[in-house]
């Protein structure tokens, strides 16, 4: 069995007294402890400096954009490390659009709720989801009618339109209900 991997993202912790006097003291570290690092730490030594700030990150697989605060990508790296490589893209999509609307707290759970899955466009969900909302009943007449005379691309449209999202990404759309 393959395991997908974890997501591991990392911070560049800087001091922005240095940085406004033109000197660049920092390091990586793992983000999920970013609120725990020190202006001793960053130093390695005492230092009257205070405010630390996160001036470069990687493996956030977008959901973090620019510059933060350390507990911010503390915050973020701890909802992040509950998702598997698998799902990291489409949080990513679903943080840009809903995460301003979400407590961080819930984001994952918040995520899956409304994450409908990876497709090739807005038409194919809608025949996959017709498929798997109509009653026994209703599939046997589908099955009955020629599935493909149906216009998936209208039937989507109106799918769509009623509060579905499409993120369009490389290859295809990441789904969302997001109520
Ligand atoms: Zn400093």
């Amino acid at each position: 069995m393959i395991t997908a991997r974890k997501i591991d993202p990392q911070v560049w912790i800087g001091c922005l007294a240095c940085y406004n006097a033109g000197r660049l003291v920092g390091d990586w570290y793992s983000a999920d402890m970013a609120d725990l690092v020190t202006p001793a730490d960053l130093h390695k030594r005492e230092t009257s400096h205070e405010e630390l700030w996160v001036m470069d990150h990687e493996g956030f697989a977008g959901a973090l954009d620019g510059e933060c605060s350390p507990s911010e990508a503390a915050e973020i790296a701890e909802a992040l490390t509950e998702l598997n490589e698998d799902e990291a893209g489409a949080f990513a999509c679903w943080v840009e659009v809903f995460g301003e609307q979400s407590d961080r707290a819930h984001w994952v759970d918040n995520f899956r709720d409304a994450y409908r899955g990876f497709y090739e466009d807005e038409a194919a969900y809608a025949m996959e989801w017709a498929e798997m909302t109509s009653s026994d009943e209703d599939r046997d007449r589908m099955t009955r009618w020629p599935f493909n005379e149906i216009d998936w691309t209208r039937a989507a449209q109106e799918l769509f339109s009623g509060g579905m999202h499409a993120e369009e990404v490389p290859g295809g759309i990441h789904v969302f209900w997001p109520y």
